[in-house]
């Protein structure tokens, strides 16, 4: 780590430190599938999926992927609900999104090639600063450092910064201080994909968020400013965050004959391309059976006259959270939908529902679906 403040140490008086740190990561890191390679392209996938997704989770997605769609050319090429269906329950489609439209850039309009600096990458879709330092560090050895909140942690608490570390200003103090940190100490400039994913893998296992960090196995312990004064428990500091929004929905599994009603989401709007059941959030003071109601006349003109209660389901998005009431609802055999708020309505079987990409929560309702067919 770099010279803290309040030392008068020179940067390159914390080589030991920055030893120790890579020393601890190189006997301690998890055997991660993208740590097996230094190929831009699977790192690249690897942290456009590891955003705000624990990594047991991405796992089997990122391999799921890969044996999909092993190469930049493969991507570029699929169709785009092939490629929703690879993402779909990791949540964050825009992300999948925007790895195409990157990916195509690079086959299209760089013969192929990966942009060879982190400035080079923030210039694609949907990279930003941390993104574009990872990978330029990992796979292409760049000294750039990454912040994440594993690393934000792990300075406020080093350097005992007591700043908001969720202020871009924080952030942007922290990088200039790793940034000299790097080009000071030879042993991070020329392992700068290991000093970054050390300092990563420090705040996921040792340094970890609460009051209880496992300082006693911390390689940077001797130089650490919140355990020396016994202040871990109030670093780093952070702002509350506003309450998240709750709102509730209803939605209908609207049945003909022997076919369900689904529609996909337009291109634009959040969950964009993906199939959901038809439905939408209740109003002030309405019951979910009237919301269904309502709901179901605006947006696809079905007079509903007898909905059957399905079951709740619960999903937390990252700025709100639904609780969803699912209704099963018999269509007349003449009713033809007119989608008012989606991209296109279908008619599909029960059995090729599981085909098309669907958000978490409606997947959620279908394993309800199917839990209530097997129980009749
Ligand atoms: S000594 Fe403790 S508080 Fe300091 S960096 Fe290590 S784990 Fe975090």
């Amino acid at each position: 780590m770099p010279t803290p403040a309040h030392s008068s140490r020179s940067p390159t008086d914390h080589r030991p430190q920055t030893t120790s740190l890579l020393a601890w990561y190189r006997a301690h890191r998890r055997d991660l599938p993208w740590r097996r390679t230094r190929d831009p392209y699977r790192i690249w996938v690897s942290e456009i999926m590891l955003q705000q997704t624990r990594v047991d989770t991405v796992i089997p997605y990122y391999e799921r992927f890969l044996r999909a769609l092993p190469d930049l050319q493969a991507l570029a090429a699929a169709p785009e609900q092939a490629l929703l269906k690879l993402w779909e329950g990791l949540g964050y489609y825009r992300r999948a999104r925007h790895l195409q439209a990157a990916a195509k850039r690079i086959v299209h309009d760089l013969d192929g090639c990966v942009p060879a600096t982190a400035a080079g990458w923030r210039e694609l879709p949907g990279i930003g600063d941390y993104t574009a330092a990872a990978i330029a560090s990992i796979a292409q050895n760049e000294p750039v450092p990454v912040v994440d909140g594993n690393v934000l942690r792990v300075a406020a608490r080093v350097w005992g910064l007591t700043d908001d570390i969720a202020l871009p200003r924080t952030r942007e103090q922290i990088r200039t201080r790793l940034q000299a940190l790097m080009d000071n100490t030879p042993a991070a400039h020329a392992a700068p994909g290991d000093f970054n994913q050390a300092l990563m893998e420090l705040g996921a296992l040792v340094c970890i968020p609460g009051d209880s960090p496992r300082c006693a196995e911390c390689p940077l312990q001797p130089d650490c400013i919140a355990c020396r004064d016994d202040r871990t428990a109030e670093l780093p500091v952070k702002a509350r965050r506003r309450a998240v929004p709750h709102y509730h929905v209803a939605v209908g599994i609207v049945r003909r004959g022997n076919s369900i009603l689904v529609q996909k989401r337009p291109a634009a709007k959040m969950l964009g391309g993906l199939w959901e059941f038809p439905g939408g959030k209740l109003q002030s003071g309405e019951t979910p059976a009237a919301a269904l109601r309502r709901e179901l006349c605006e947006e696809i003109g079905l007079e509903v006259i007898d909905a059957e209660p399905l079951g709740i389901v619960a999903h937390a998005y990252s700025h709100f959270r639904v609780t969803i009431h699912a209704f099963l609802v018999i269509a007349p055999s003449r009713f033809r939908a007119r989608p008012t708020a989606a991209d296109e309505a279908r008619w599909v079987t029960p059995a090729a529902l599981p085909l098309l990409p669907m958000p978490a929560a409606t997947l959620r309702i279908l394993a309800l679906l199917e839990k209530n067919a097997l129980a009749r």
